[in-house]
């Protein structure tokens, strides 16, 4: 049986070689996603931009970074109708202290343990129902500025996302999906379409893998309000002469 990128694919009349290009990577790259390996947040966002559907449309799972050793690979399962990794980390909070009361969890009829699974549990019920919530972002800022969640521990869904999820893409800032202060919380693939580059290109820059050349410093700068030279203090001048 196809996985569903590989129908996705097919149903388009795209080849694997031409979904590579559009995101950037290489075609076994592609083919190891359509046997079931798990695309960075970037990555998954592009492919399926270039297809036109949603993540959880043809991805299981997303690859999201390494928390150190060998069993660190972190990696969140994709459940449809639950909140993107972007809507979790940016929805706005309504500022209402009372929001716990409109918490769509608040209903009654729903089971709290759904929100408490096991680890391995993708919770799909409980990450649905946060996807119609009004009061996310209020949600995830209670988790963030709770004490008890860095003492403690991160169990939990919040936000639509596991709690150790949730803490480790906002504590780890330059790591695919997550944020930074350089880039004010927009995500790469933002401001890649705001720049016209590709997402893995703004990835190289936030990893300090590439330099942006100066016209592209200029944009970024103008976009992200600072100025060019805070950007990229330390690059070396001499490469950016006028010849390229
Ligand atoms: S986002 Fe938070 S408050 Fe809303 S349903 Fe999910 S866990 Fe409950």
């Amino acid at each position: 049986k196809p996985s569903r990128l590989a129908a996705a694919l097919a149903e388009r009349g795209m080849t694997a070689t031409g979904l590579a290009r559009a995101v950037n990577v290489t075609p076994s790259t592609v083919g190891k996603w359509a046997d079931g390996a798990a695309p960075t947040v970037e990555h998954a966002e592009g492919a399926t931009a270039a297809l036109g559907v949603e993540v959880a449309e043809v991805f299981d799972r997303v690859h999201l970074g390494h928390r150190g050793g060998r069993s660190g690979r972190l990696e969140l399962p994709l459940v449809p109708g639950a909140p993107t990794v972007d809507q979790a980390l940016d929805t706005p909070p309504t500022g209402d202290d009372r929001w716990a009361e409109r918490a769509a969890c608040a209903d009654p009829d729903l089971d709290p343990e759904a929100w408490w699974p096991d680890p391995t549990d993708p919770a799909e019920q409980a990450r649905r129902t946060c996807g119609g919530c009004p009061v996310l972002g209020d949600c995830r800022q209670a988790f963030l500025d709770d004490p008890n969640t860095r003492r403690h521990g991160t169990d939990g869904i919040w936000a639509g996302l596991p709690g150790r999820v949730l803490l480790t893409l906002t504590r780890n800032p330059n790591r695919d999906g997550g944020r930074d202060h350089t880039t004010q919380g927009l995500t790469s693939t933002r401001l890649a379409a705001d720049l016209g580059v590709s997402p893995s290109t703004v990835a190289h820059w936030r990893q300090g893998q590439r330099t942006p050349s100066p016209a592209a410093t200029e944009r970024l700068a103008h976009r992200l309000g600072v100025d060019p030279d805070q950007l990229w203090p330390d690059r070396d001048q001499s490469r950016d002469g006028i010849a390229r």
